[in-house]
């Protein structure tokens, strides 16, 4: 029998982020944001798959004693080519991480270690199995895992969004017609509620015309779609320039060797004596802290709503596909279920709230 066995992050959340998947012929995670991973489990994997480069999916592989365990097994990791290049970034820039030069290379060795992958493409496991990443929406480069094995056909969705105006922040799955789903592994992080902040961004939004407010602080993954809506604003356009201060530098390299446009356009550039700034109003963003700044890291929330979610639940069919909900605060559970119980588009879709351990497929 296939088990899936979940893992919840040592964080002070704890919510489930890693999810290990025991087929019949292989074993693999479904991201590795946990540091209680047990040494057995560990060692039986073959494959490893990261979503995306938020460290309660990842922080497993920073765990010297995994990483170590990994580098001298037969396991295999994959992420999009954008993930595995913001891991590196993150942890060469911005963790503070206490290890000595020896430890540092072997954590250095595991992520270089990773294999990029593209999305879309099909790329075959085993003589049981292939896989497919889409895009998620959560962040740049976040993917969703769709694994065909010979007799589970599993899609992870990882952190997943849909946001109406930015083509970025919206999951893209693209299934052949021989690509069921018996199940859907969600993130539950906003399955409870259907807080989107468009209130809160036009207040923002005001501030800045009526008065003057400048500088914003952001965690460096919200912070480009932060500016890409704040840009949708025809005033703002017109008049204001964003500038990102220089401790966005490593953040916004990676995602401009993959194209990402907007930082090359005159609205958004970098706080850079080789970059000249137009004549207009700046709008300043930091991930760093200072005085005066807004916070602004709250208004975007990166995950899907649940009415998005019923919507993308909508295209399968509730006698086939059974829905598995992870990463959720503990004492939503009953929400969550309550939630889909009340929508018409949800309420026949079997649906099991993942707690830590094994749960038989
Ligand atoms: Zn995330």
């Amino acid at each position: 029998m296939a088990t899936i066995k979940s893992y919840r992050t040592s964080d002070s959340s704890k919510k489930i982020t890693t999810y290990l998947f025991n087929a019949r012929h292989y074993s693999l995670a479904f991201d590795f944001g946990s540091n209680e991973i047990a040494t057995s489990d560990i060692k039986n994997l073959d494959y490893i798959f990261i979503t995306h480069e938020h460290l309660d999916h990842f922080m497993g592989l920073l765990n010297l004693d995994y990483a170590k365990l990994l580098l001298d097994s037969k396991c295999v990791i994959y992420a999009s080519n954008v993930t595995k290049d913001l891991m590196i970034a993150i942890f060469e820039n911005a963790l503070r991480v206490d290890l000595d030069k020896k430890s540092t290379n072997t954590i250095r060795d595991l992520l270089h270690s990773i294999q990029g992958a593209l999305f879309y493409e099909k790329y075959k496991l085993n003589n049981h199995s292939y896989f497919r990443l889409f895009p998620s929406g959560h962040t740049f480069g976040s993917s969703m895992v769709y694994l065909h094995d010979e007799e589970t056909k599993i899609l992870y969705t990882g952190d997943m969004d849909f946001s109406e105006d930015d083509s970025d922040r919206q999951y893209q799955l693209d299934l052949k017609e021989n690509e069921s789903i018996d199940y859907i592994i969600a993130d539950g992080t906003y399955l409870n509620n259907e807080d989107f902040r468009d209130e809160e961004f036009s207040k923002i939004r005001e501030n800045i015309i009526n008065k003057g407010f400048s500088k914003f602080y952001c965690k460096p993954e919200k912070m480009v779609f932060f500016c890409k809506k704040l840009m949708l604003s025809p005033k703002l356009k017109d008049e204001y320039c964003i500038v990102f201060s220089n401790d966005l530098k490593w953040y916004l390299k990676v995602l401009r060797e993959y194209c990402y446009e907007p930082f090359i356009t005159n609205q958004i550039i970098l706080d850079s004596s080789i970059y000249e700034v137009p004549d207009k109003k700046c709008l300043f963003v930091s991930s760093k802290k200072q005085d005066k700044q807004t916070n602004v890291t709250g208004l975007v929330g990166l995950h899907i709503s649940f009415l998005d979610f019923a919507y993308f639940l909508y295209q399968f069919d509730t006698s086939k596909t059974k829905v598995l909900v992870g990463h959720y605060n503990y004492e939503d559970k009953n929400d969550i279920l309550a939630t889909f119980h009340a929508n018409q588009f949800t309420c026949d879709f079997n649906v099991h709230i993942l707690e830590k351990g094994e749960y038989t497929l």
